[in-house]
């Protein structure tokens, strides 16, 4: 086995019993990036000199009985998270030269714990994608398959975990970019309830709905990372002042007596047979288990696509009207009056998906119709969350597939957004609703390709989440790394 391949957990073992160091384990990492990277194209920017260094400094830090939770653990993040001297770019090309003057709060903790950042890995431009075809730098491939989708938007992280280039990574979620490239590249993501993690430092999307997480080889490691980068935040207001558990105290293999809720919704027409299976044969790991399996129902989750593609368009439409070419990222130096240098350089920094999603967005909010189309989708959302609620009386998680399919061939669905939109429908809903959620490996298409299933559960519970996760792993098994070939 490779040290590339080890777990967060396993590394932190080894370096601790003083069996290697972390400047062996970032090496071995930078050699794997050096073989695959041609090929998975994760990294947009890659720190090698700065890594080596910071791995000398946590090797340092560990002699002097300084020891964090991450301490020297090789770490990506999406390029969406600020990081204080190091180019941010949002897979945007308007922020290609963005250099931010201050960590992410999610950055620091990572830092603080003595983590090594390798560098930042590619996304879908502004988050706006399933699939990071829309990031204007690099396309990430799926390890397991060359020529298929790593998934977006936090495709990056996803290709790069499963590729063994990183131990873990850092992703955002506003309506399934870290749960559904975790499902298609076969690894552990975590959604955490909205203001669980903050937010400070992650440049917006759609701010009702964002949040960071992690996404890992193990549900262990998921655990771990949630508890470095969990917890209130003063600089972000959304962040919630509650008390927060040892998530790794929740790794528990026991579910007898929980009860696990079958959303009927979830297993509609268009279901791949092979997701569905794949789910199914979960949901009797955890029934064996002593789990008891329940039906539910969350009857307005044919509402949650078009209540999700105008609210978050019409957030977005708000938060990028930042990018006028004032303060951040490129300018368009030829226009001859202010107007015209906004429109240029609007014009030529965003891509073809982010411009579709603006004119949504501000179409949606222009007066006359915000109460038509953001005020009738906010009250579609309350009643999205009501039905999470119910189902929550009946059961303490829910189950299903993440996505409907395994990951499609690159390029198969470019012109295509309203396919791409309806491949969320089984991930938005949690954003709309806040509450937590999660994509853990369940097994592989007769093509290979990963396929994950889905746990969300209520406001808060993401030990629970992690419980019946870590159940389900003992059952199934970690799909490790991809050999990439
Ligand atoms: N695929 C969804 C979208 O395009 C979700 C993206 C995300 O979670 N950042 O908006």
């Amino acid at each position: 086995m490779d040290l590339y391949e080890l777990t967060i957990a396993g590394a932190m073992e080894k370096m601790r019993a003083g069996e290697i160091s972390s400047v062996e384990l970032t090496q071995s990492c930078l050699d794997r990036i050096e073989q695959v990277e041609g090929s998975v194209r994760a990294f947009i920017t890659l720190d090698q000199e700065g890594a080596l260094e910071r791995a000398q400094v946590a090797d340092a830090m560990r002699r002097s009985g300084r020891d964090g939770l991450l301490c020297g653990i090789p770490l990506t993040v999406k390029d969406l998270l600020c990081t204080k001297g190091m180019r941010t770019t949002c897979g945007s090309k308007i922020l290609e030269n963005f250099i931010p003057p201050y960590d992410a709060t999610v950055v620091e903790r990572l830092k603080a714990q003595g983590g090594v950042l390798l560098g930042k890995v590619a996304m879908d431009e502004f988050a706006m994608g399933s699939t990071s075809e829309s990031c204007a730098f690099k396309i990430p491939q799926n390890p397991w398959k060359m020529g298929y989708v790593a998934g977006g938007s936090s495709g990056g992280s996803a290709a790069a975990v499963a590729a063994g280039e990183c131990l873990a990574s850092l992703g955002s979620d506003t309506g399934g970019s870290i749960r559904q490239p975790a499902s298609l590249c076969g690894i552990v993501g975590l959604k955490p309830t909205y203001g669980r993690v903050s937010r400070y430092g992650l440049v917006a999307f759609a701010s009702s709905l964002d949040q960071v997480g992690p996404l890992c080889r193990d549900v262990r490691d998921c655990a771990l990372m949630l508890n470095v980068i969990g917890g209130y935040d003063p600089r972000d207001s959304t962040s919630v002042h509650r008390e927060m558990p040892d998530y790794s105290s929740a790794l528990v293999e026991d579910v007898r007596g929980l009860r696990v809720g079958i959303p009927k919704e979830y297993f509609v027409e268009g279901l791949d047979p092979e997701v569905e299976g794949v789910v199914r044969k979960g949901i009797n790991v955890l029934r064996e288990a002593g789990a008891e399996i329940v039906d539910v129902s969350l009857p307005h989750t044919d509402y949650c696509v078009a209540v999700y593609y105008l609210i978050a368009p019409a957030e977005a439409s708000s938060n990028l009207a930042r990018y006028d070419g004032v303060h951040y990222g490129i300018r368009d130096m030829n226009a001859d009056s202010l107007i015209a240098m906004y429109k240029d350089t609007r014009s030529v920094g965003f891509g073809a998906e982010v411009k579709r999603r603006i004119l949504i967005g501000t179409y949606a909010l222009s007066s006359g119709y915000y109460d038509a189309y953001y005020k009738k989708a906010s009250q579609v959302r309350t009643m999205i969350l009501q039905d999470f609620q119910k189902a929550y009386e009946k059961c303490d998680v829910l189950i299903s597939p993440v996505t409907p399919t395994p990951a499609w061939k690159m390029g198969e669905n470019i012109d295509d957004p309203l396919a791409v939109y309806l491949s969320d429908i089984l991930t938005i809903s949690a954003n709309l609703a806040g509450i937590p959620g999660m994509s853990v490996p369940g097994g592989f298409s007769r093509d290979g390709l990963p396929i994950g299933i889905q746990l969300q559960g209520p406001h808060f519970r993401e030990d629970t989440l992690l419980r019946v996760a870590y159940t389900l792993e003992r059952g199934i098994g970690v799909a490790g790394c991809a050999k990439v070939c």
